[in-house]
């Protein structure tokens, strides 16, 4: 015997009076129950209590509650990635034979998702324009069980008929889908228009800082819920604590971030507008995009802090503008603190035909921007230069 205490045994957590005021990170993948008794309580939900943490976890649960709070729901769950929370929701919910109608400009990975690996398992997808409820309406089958949304179509920045939509889904008792991601509860709240489940990559600005990649969804039916949990916790999508925790500390300053970035998207659409040698600007509350009129009454004055726009010259031009925007991030993503851009012929729509782009509007010259919270007179500044060298390029 040796009175030496054994490291292998767990220290126990120091008493204090007083509370950290910062969330804690809970990495713990097992919890230890007093007794068969009180685990047997866990498990029939009589008394609350982690067991494993692909079950749940506490740092899962604070984000979830604050995502639940600003989309007006209760019990979403935090997944491992918004491609998690989107796949959950489909095949959690659906079975083979159903078929289910998607937006025909959702995110890249949804659109595959739907055309390729959900038709595998027998379930049928097909993809129509959610900014035309009469061919939205046309593209519904017997079969219809689910129809998946975004409200603002990436890139070009559509606003989807949200509220014909949910009344057909209604009717015709289809369970309505909503990614808002794009669009966030600071734009729109899907609840209160109708639909049955909200998706979100929290990767995106609720999270804000591109350092963790996280889902999240919710379902307003308590028994669609637990499917969604269930499928998602049998096959595997849990978030890690510290990326919850990250993602919780990025959402104390989601309203502040979102506002500021969307004030700057409103004064850098206005600004890329006057530009020589810029053909297009789209920003959905300005007077010349396409579903203004729709803009306005779903998202009222909330633009959101997405902006695209057409430049002439082609891919050489395009070369030009990113080059000579070095301090803005020429990458893939949307939502950072920072602002990033996104040039679609070459990464998200990379694998459509040029003739299919060009149906979307989508040329060599057409730039995403995911407008951050800097001083737009920088952002001015940069973009004058940027758009100015590729105006250079498109001359030489
Ligand atoms: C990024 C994104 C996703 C996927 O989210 P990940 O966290 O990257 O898996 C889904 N939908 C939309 C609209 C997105 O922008």
């Amino acid at each position: 015997m040796t009175d030496v205490p054994s490291l292998i045994r767990r220290t126990p957590w120091p008493q204090s009076a007083s509370r950290p005021v910062a969330t804690p990170i809970q990495p713990s993948v097992v919890y230890a129950s007093p007794d068969p008794d009180t685990l047997d309580a866990q498990y029939a939900g009589a008394t609350p209590g982690y067991t494993y943490a692909r079950e749940g976890h506490p740092n899962a649960d604070v984000l979830a509650r604050k995502i639940d709070g600003l989309e007006g729901v209760e019990g979403g769950i935090v997944l491992g990635s918004g491609m998690a929370a989107v796949t959950a929701a489909l095949l959690g919910l659906l079975k083979t034979g159903d078929h289910v109608l998607g937006g025909d400009q959702l995110y890249g990975r949804s659109l595959r998702l739907l055309s390729q690996d959900l038709p595998r398992l027998g379930i049928h997808a097909s993809m129509a324009d959610p900014t035309d409820a009469a061919a939205f309406e046309a593209a519904i089958r017997p079969e219809t069980r689910m129809i998946l949304l975004e409200v603002v179509s990436n890139p070009t920045l559509r606003v989807a008929d949200l509220d014909a939509i949910a009344a057909m889904a209604r009717t015709r008792n289809i369970l309505l889908a909503v990614d808002n991601t794009f669009t966030t509860p600071r734009g729109i709240r899907p609840f209160d228009h109708g639909a049955d489940i909200v998706i979100h990559s929290v990767t995106k600005i609720l999270a804000g800082h591109s350092d963790a990649t996280l889902g999240y969804v919710a379902a307003r039916d308590p028994e669609r819920r637990k499917a969604i949990y269930d499928f998602a916790v049998t096959t595997g999508m849990t978030p890690s604590p510290f990326d919850c925790w990250l993602a919780e500390r990025g959402l104390y300053s989601f309203e502040l971030r979102y506002d500021r970035a969307e004030a700057n998207a409103e004064a850098l659409a206005e600004f890329i507008a006057t530009q020589p040698g810029v053909t297009r600007v789209l920003y959905p509350t300005r007077r010349d995009h396409p579903d203004h009129n729709r803009a306005a009454a779903l998202l009222g004055a909330r633009g959101g802090h997405m902006v695209s726009f057409e430049v002439e010259g082609g891919r050489a031009a395009a070369n030009a503008l990113t080059r000579a925007a070095p301090q803005i991030a020429f990458a893939p993503t949307l939502g950072d603190i920072g602002t990033t851009l996104s040039h679609p012929a070459s990464s998200s729509h990379r694998a459509l035909t040029p003739g299919a782009r060009a149906a979307l509007g989508i040329s060599e010259g057409f730039f995403r921007v995911s407008v951050g919270v800097e001083d737009i007179a920088l952002l001015k500044q940069e973009f004058g230069a940027a758009i100015a060298a590729a105006r250079d390029a498109a001359k030489g």
